[in-house]
């Protein structure tokens, strides 16, 4: 019962490939998967890559190559919704592909073939997931990043939003926000692979969970913050709420 960790930048993996035993590195289709044990449970750490195609790959070649039994997603997002602040931390429910429009052949967003607007993750999965960073925000040796306000990081559930574009405008993050909330889809966070393995993870049957931190509220400053969480938090993120997750499983 393997577990696939799935992270999007190199930074936020490399904590997971350092505590990794018998880690073994295996190419395919131009990617390195990482398979060992994490913490006594068996896993494979791999890197999506940057938007939805690269992430649809990464997430196939896991389903059809390493038969994993379940796939959790680690990343950093832009905030969007209210009170959706940098350091927090953000378990999807489902996701949205922000750029599909087949409209008027199908409702905005929704893609083609698949029921509805929105991609579900697995909620077993998902509770485990926002259990882990649950007990990660609690525990007082876990150096999470606090706001220059003094305000602690807080976990939200709910929908993420997908898409091939790196928001950092605040006009932009509107245009995209709006409508969705309008149409009853109120979106905490955008990135740009999460929704893309929602879908392979449909086809195959994978239970898939994400979670993302919070790195820029995807406005003029989203360039400015972002290199910055990256380096500084991002990894730390990923190793704690790691850590807790597997032992739930
Ligand atoms: N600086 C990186 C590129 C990062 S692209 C490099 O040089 O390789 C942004 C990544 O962070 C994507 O994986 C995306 O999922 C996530 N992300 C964080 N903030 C985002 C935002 N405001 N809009 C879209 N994606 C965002």
């Amino acid at each position: 019962m393997t577990t696939a960790i799935l992270s999007a930048l190199p930074e936020e993996q490399s904590g997971l490939v350092d505590s990794l035993q018998q880690a073994r590195r295996v190419t395919h289709a131009g990617r390195a998967f990482w398979e060992g044990e994490l913490h006594g449970k068996p896993v494979v750490l791999a890197l999506s890559g940057i938007g939805k195609v690269a992430a649809a790959t990464t997430a196939t070649v896991l389903a059809e190559r390493f038969r994993v039994a379940r796939i959790v997603f680690t990343g950093v997002a832009g905030g969007v919704g209210e009170g959706v602040r940098v350091g927090d931390v953000v378990v999807a429910r489902d996701y949205v592909q922000h750029d599909m429009d087949a409209s008027p052949l199908f409702a905005r967003w929704q893609v083609p073939g698949y029921p509805g607007v929105r991609l579900p993750c697995d909620s077993a999965l998902s509770a485990h997931l926002s259990g882990a960073v649950g007990a990660c925000l609690e525990s007082a040796g876990v150096d999470f990043h606090v706001n220059p306000e003094g305000r602690l990081p807080r976990l939200h559930e709910g929908l993420v939003a997908s898409g091939d574009r790196f928001v950092t405008c605040a006009q932009v993050s509107r245009a995209l926000r709006e409508p969705l909330v309008a149409a009853g889809h109120d979106v905490l966070a955008v990135e740009m692979e999460g929704a893309a393995v929602a879908q392979v993870c449909l086809d195959y049957g994978v239970p898939f969970a994400a979670v993302r931190t919070i790195s820029d509220r995807a406005d003029d400053d989203a360039h400015v913050d972002f290199p910055l969480f990256i380096q500084t938090v991002a990894s730390r993120y990923a190793d704690h709420i790691v850590r807790h997750l597997l032992k739930l499983l």
